[in-house]
């Protein structure tokens, strides 16, 4: 191992980065995780990252041993700037450029340079992150080229040989369960379906098949889409 070693997974408790975090925890011998406070309108987010974090641990203890601290960064100034249907209570539509107008314009640039700058003082190496550019609806910081411009601009700037990880990159939402399972079986299948949060309206009282959503917001039918998607293949496991 080289002396930075380890990986920062940006982690907010949601489908995408329980996959990635299990991700890291498969392949990296020390994780740490980070969250960001932008002012989300629910704290349902904020407490799914700790429970599933929790059940991680009490469930796979090969990961245990890996999974070191827990960060969370208030950015809540972003969140401000940034005013979405994420943070305030304008309804989801669409915007002039085709956006969902969850988008929060330069979200994953902003986070991504946070979490660089946490890496950096924590002496971890790799930066893990859950952007997708297969089925979501088109984030421009989500894409690869943007993710791969970045890390060359953190590494010039901070002096750093950073990698940024995106092992959600090229994944379909049906393939994001198989890595689940391929990762860490049924076991991390249920965690995710139980305890990990998507819904943008941070509602959690009802259960479908897939997990706790209102099941009608642009996250829940992302994550219902996926799940039937993942059920008609018959359930299969993806090894990264
Ligand atoms: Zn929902």
């Amino acid at each position: 191992m080289t002396e930075a070693s380890g990986a920062l997974v940006l982690f907010s408790g949601g489908q995408d980065s329980t996959a990635c975090l299990a991700w890291a925890l498969d392949r990296h011998a020390r994780v740490e995780t980070v969250g960001f406070d932008y002012g989300q309108r629910h704290g349902v987010e904020m407490q799914a990252r700790q429970v599933v974090r929790a059940a991680i641990t009490a469930r796979f203890p090969q990961w245990a041993d890996r999974l070191g601290e827990d960060h969370v960064i208030d950015i809540r100034g972003f969140g401000a700037v940034a005013d979405t249907a994420l943070t305030s209570e304008r309804a989801f539509e669409l915007s002039e450029k085709g956006l969902p107008n969850t988008y929060v314009p330069g979200r994953n640039l902003v986070f991504l340079t946070y979490a660089a700058a946490l890496a950096d003082r924590r002496g971890l190496a790799a930066l893990v992150g859950g952007m997708c550019e297969t089925d979501f609806s088109g984030y421009p910081d989500c894409r690869r080229e943007a993710i791969d411009a970045l890390e060359a601009a953190l590494n010039l700037g901070m002096a750093q040989t950073f990698t940024i990880e995106t092992p959600l990159m090229r994944l379909t939402k049906a393939d994001t369960w198989a890595l689940a399972k391929g990762l860490g079986g049924e076991a991390l299948v249920a965690i995710t379906v139980e305890d990990s949060h998507t819904c943008y309206r941070g509602e959690r009282d009802a259960r479908h098949p897939w997990g706790y959503g209102c099941g009608i917001c642009p996250a829940c039918e992302l994550r219902a889409r996926g799940w039937e998607g993942w059920v008609a293949q018959g359930r299969p496991a993806l090894r990264p």
